[in-house]
């Protein structure tokens, strides 16, 4: 490919810390990394008593596991007692209604103490835990639960007032509801049963292998997909938050991600409490100034956001930033989406400090390609595996698989199997799951290319590659291209058909505030992407938008504005949140 990433970004070209990283790798193995597992005696492990009740029974009960940020402002503080005691109680409540090992305990809610609770206290059961999106309609969340077969739910009254009380005739499986507040018939009331609930319990010990969580994916490319982790995932989640988020005992930690999906449950109850920290939890939407404002109030050590969200923070302008300062601030990662070099460099020029960008999935069910803390960021690439993680670039052609070594290859991005946090499976879809796995490799999906010092640069999803009289073009290295153009603020890119390219790319591009759409502003945009990309690579066509359609994990849908360009039926859009033309 013509496109070099470091030619084009000099000032990343820094000597890597390869020795260090070479050496984690050598000294990693899982067996080792089991080892920092407490465990039960025969083998026998559960998430939620190394998320908790380790801490609390070996002198740190008093330390602060979660503080709550109300959207009112108001804050909650919960120990790893409190947290310990009241997940006793909701698991005794569980139990209380005949549920337990291998049941499904879905939750409706949005950043509140109650999902953290009845997480943790599920997981102690020996039950299923599943979130869903607080923000989905009433379609989505009946579509999941009856995949899922969701025996349990927690959510609030008005949530279940207005999207879950309608489906009840349509769910057989659910047998209970509970309420997080109010009252309604055919529900029960959480906080009374909690009330009346013992505070001890026997943490369930489970098999490693034992299902703890079903996760859905975000539905970017398709109908989303549940995914099943078992209880040994809590190894990936432990370790990679030492390697991937620096997480250590006592840190002040902010996970901005939805509980509704992956990284909120991975990265913002599991990995963190099993190292330790004091997360912070804000209830509130995005907002410029809170954040600034929660960053450095709460003295935030160890961030965690996603590339949408920075991209927010960028188009708010650097003077929100200013206003505030971050001396408690250590580490800042990014994920979810392909984060911009642009992004990487406004980090380190606002805070000092770079994102580190960081690869997963829902089905590795753990960082797994980071740039980590022990080693020097490459602005625009994703990082080089977790110690413990093989990854590999694939040619798939007819049938053959073929590794390629040579530096920026592109190809398929894939996995050696065996690590802990890897899924065991999507729920019903057997054949599906199999598909994901060949020679040996599991399949990611995505095209990336490995650079000589084994960084990877993500290209795109393999089913957005755009095909381009002769060249393929990944819309990552398009958009960010557009992105260092002052006026834009998001962009996202596609293939549209051609009758002599076969596809040219178009690009549709969101505007900073100040910026008003003008043709003299898409020509000279054109001309930017052009001296950036070579006349090969960069769009033919900008649309400009209010702001560009991506699902409620914040990925850009590209295969929605490729349907629509189209005039395609739209597919599956239960997931898709902000979308203005
Ligand atoms: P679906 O599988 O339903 O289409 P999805 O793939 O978006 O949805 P997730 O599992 O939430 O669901 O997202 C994983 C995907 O997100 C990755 O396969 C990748 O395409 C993208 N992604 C995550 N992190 C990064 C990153 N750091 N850089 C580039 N892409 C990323
Ligand atoms: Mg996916």
């Amino acid at each position: 490919m013509a496109y070099d990433p470091i030619e084009k970004n000099p000032e990343i070209a820094r000597r890597a810390n390869m020795a260090d990283y070479a050496r984690a790798r050598a000294e990693f193995s899982w067996d080792a990394a089991r080892k920092q597992i407490d465990g039960f005696p025969g083998g026998r492990l559960n998430i939620a008593h190394e998320a908790i009740d380790r801490h609390a029974r070996s002198g740190h009960g008093a330390q602060v596991a979660l503080r709550w940020i109300s959207k009112s402002g108001q804050r909650q503080d919960f120990t790893y007692q409190d947290l310990s005691r009241q997940t006793n109680r909701f698991a005794n409540v569980l139990k209380g209604k005949g549920i337990g090992r291998g049941d499904k305990v879905f939750a409706l809610l949005g950043r509140v103490p109650e999902l953290y609770i009845a997480a943790l206290g599920t997981l102690k059961t020996g039950a299923v835990f599943c979130p869903l999106f607080s923000a989905f309609g009433p379609e989505p969340i009946r579509s999941r639960m009856e995949i899922g077969g969701a025996h349990a739910v927690v959510t609030s009254g008005r949530l279940y007032k207005r999207k879950l009380k309608s489906l009840r005739a349509d769910l057989p499986d659910l047998q209970t509801v509970f309420l997080t507040d109010g009252q309604d018939p055919g529900t029960e009331t959480l906080p009374s049963l909690m009330a009346q609930a013992a505070e001890d319990f026997d943490t369930v010990p489970m098999a490693a292998e034992d299902p703890a969580l079903l996760h859905f994916t975000s539905g970017t490319t398709g109908t989303p997909k549940g995914v099943v982790h078992v209880h040994e995932a809590v190894v990936a989640h432990h370790v990679t938050g030492q390697y991937a988020l620096d997480l250590k005992p006592g840190d002040v930690y902010w996970c901005t991600a939805d509980p509704g999906w992956v990284t909120g449950t991975s990265y913002g109850i599991i990995a963190p409490l099993t190292n330790r920290v004091t997360m912070i939890v804000d209830e509130a939407e995005f907002d410029v100034t809170r954040w600034y404002e929660t960053l450095a109030g709460e003295a935030v050590n160890v961030w965690y956001t996603a590339p949408t969200a920075i991209r927010m923070l960028m188009k708010a302008g650097a003077g929100a930033a200013q206003a505030q300062a971050f001396p408690a601030l250590r580490f800042m990662a990014s994920v979810g989406e392909p984060l911009n070099p642009e992004a990487v460099i406004w980090g380190n020029d606002t805070f000092g400090m770079p994102f580190h960008d960081n690869w997963w999935q829902t089905e590795t069910g753990g960082i797994m390609i980071a740039n980590f803390a022990s080693m020097d960021v490459r602005p625009g690439s994703m990082g080089r595996p977790m110690p413990g993680i093989e990854a590999g670039i694939l040619e798939i052609r007819d049938g053959s698989v073929r590794e390629l070594t040579d530096p920026m290859a592109m190809g398929e991005l894939a996995l050696r199997p065996g690590w802990p946090s890897m899924m065991r499976g999507y729920l019903h879809e057997a054949a599906r799951y199999r598909k994901c796995f060949r020679d040996g490799w599991y399949l990611s999906g995505d095209l990336a290319m490995r650079d000589a010092e084994g960084y990877f640069w993500f290209v795109g999803r393999s089913k957005d590659l755009i095909k381009s009289a002769g060249h393929l073009i990944g819309p990552f290295e398009v958009e960010s291209a557009l992105m260092s153009h002052p006026a834009v603020a998001e962009v996202g890119v596609i293939g549209v058909p051609d009758e002599t390219a076969g596809e040219i790319v178009k690009a549709y591009v969101a505007l900073k505030p100040g910026h008003t759409p003008s043709e003299d502003l898409r020509l000279e945009m054109l001309g930017h992407a052009r001296k950036h990309l070579g006349p090969a690579v960069a769009p033919k066509e900008i649309l400009f938008r209010q702001n560009l359609p991506k699902t409620r994990s914040g990925k850009i849908m590209r295969r929605l504005l490729k349907a629509r360009e189209l005039g395609l039926p739209e597919g599956d859009i239960s997931t898709l949140e902000s979308d203005e033309a």
